[in-house]
């Protein structure tokens, strides 16, 4: 979510799939896409509990109907990931575990994280990259976070690409850059929409190409 990025990783699995398995193949795949309205009024209440109910019975739901794997997509919303994963008795793929595998494969240790505020500022995607994966982790100062919050709710979840938001974001990038950043992850699932690996002089980590990526070679078995 927003389904702006959602086709991104529909796109992006069944390519993987065909490209592996050849003819017209194509992934199996179980969608639930939900009214964003209603996750965005959830998220900006921090009702964090109420989402993480309709995440878990929407992701047992998958299950019964035969998946084998859940991926959330989105970055914000493994806020309750660890509530989907207490219910269910399938991999739940996360998104911030492969983004910084990915970013290890770089052999690169400080980098720059972009997404929503809550991705940005509280703990549950700083905390994991740290403790978890040894990242040292760069955010934006206050006002270049509200910038990115903003552009990614007022604009790229609405499916609005803005040149001027680009250079912004660009700049952000070169500021952390020339802080230390080696490399700058695209923590929020539409910022690849927006910005790509060409746009910018530092490896670019894009978490909905990563994420959905891992979720195909999930399904076929393979390692990357
Ligand atoms: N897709 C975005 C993310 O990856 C933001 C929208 C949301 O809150 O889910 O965080």
């Amino acid at each position: 979510m927003s389904w702006e990025s959602s086709v991104e990783y529909e796109r992006i699995i069944n390519r993987m799939v065909q490209d592996h398995l050849g003819g017209v193949a194509s992934a199996d795949l179980i969608i639930r896409s939900f009214n964003f309205a209603e996750i965005e009024e959830l998220q900006a209440a921090a009702r964090w509990r109420d989402a993480g109910a309709m995440l878990s019975i929407a992701a047992r739901e998958l299950e019964s109907a035969g998946a084998e794997a859940i991926v959330i997509c989105t970055n914000t919303m493994h806020r309750i990931a660890d509530d989907v994963e207490a219910v269910i008795g399938v991999p739940l793929i996360h998104i911030a575990d492969v983004t910084a595998d990915e970013v290890k494969t770089y052999q690169i240790s400080t980098v720059a994280l972009l997404g929503t505020r809550f991705t940005m500022e509280e703990d549950f995607y700083v905390g994991r990259l740290r403790n978890r994966h040894g990242l040292n982790v760069m955010v934006p100062d206050e006002e270049d976070r509200n910038t990115v919050h903003k552009v990614i709710y007022e604009e790229l979840v609405r499916g609005v690409i803005n040149p001027d938001s680009k250079k912004a974001f660009l700049d952000i990038v070169s500021k952390l850059a020339s802080q230390g950043a080696q490399g700058v992850i695209a923590g929020c699932t539409e910022i690849e929409l927006l910005v790509t690996g060409d746009d910018v002089k530092i490896p670019y980590f894009p978490t909905a190409r990563i994420h959905a990526e891992e979720a195909a070679r999930f399904s076929l078995g393979i390692n990357r």
